[in-house]
Formats: structure tokens, sequence, C-alpha cells
């Protein structure tokens, strides 16, 4: 089974307009940053046209894989959402 196929069994309540993880203004991510477009288990990071990275953190799924890697740029402000939203694990 795929990583995307067990994604599906994953319940997410969208916290609206309070996003748990954002990413702080910038020219160019560092090389970290730019490497979650690949690493983020969920998708959540994107590169725009203009070489920003982007997140929408709807369907995160707390790994704290992002929250690690840029620890020392501080790029991010990251958070777990608050009680009651955020991902809902089916299985454990
Ligand atoms: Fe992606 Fe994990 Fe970061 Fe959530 S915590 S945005 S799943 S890398």
């Amino acid at each position: 089974v795929k990583v995307e196929e067990k994604l599906y069994q994953n319940r997410y309540l969208v916290d609206a307009g309070r996003p748990h993880i954002r990413v702080k203004p910038h020219q160019t991510p560092s090389r970290g940053l730019l490497a979650m477009t690949h690493l983020c288990p969920a998708g959540c990071y994107n590169l725009s046209e203009s070489g920003q990275v982007e997140v929408s953190a709807d369907g995160c799924v707390e790994c704290g894989t992002c929250r690690i890697v840029t620890q020392t740029t501080g790029e991010l402000e990251w958070n777990y959402p608050r009680g009651g939203f955020g991902v809902l694990y089916k299985f454990g």
C-alpha cells in the first residue's frame, strides 16, 4: 500500500483562518526549506512561481519533519493545532 493511500485513512479538521504552520516571508528559501517540497509526507509544501516556499498545512500529519529541518534557519512558525483540530488518526 502506498503512503498516499494510507493517508486517506486519516481525517483532518481544518481550523479555518488559523493555520498551525506558517512560512515567514522570505526571498530565497534555505536548502532545507526547499527540500520540504519533497520531504513532507503529506505534500503540504509547494514552490511558488516566484521561487518562495509555501505551506498549506491542511492534511499535515504532525510528523515534525519540517520543524526539525528548519530548526536552525527559523523560517517556520510551527505550533500544534488547537485542541480538537488537526489530524484525526483512525488507527492509532
Ligand atoms: Fe508535512 Fe510533517 Fe511538516 Fe506536517 S509536520 S507539514 S506532515 S513535514
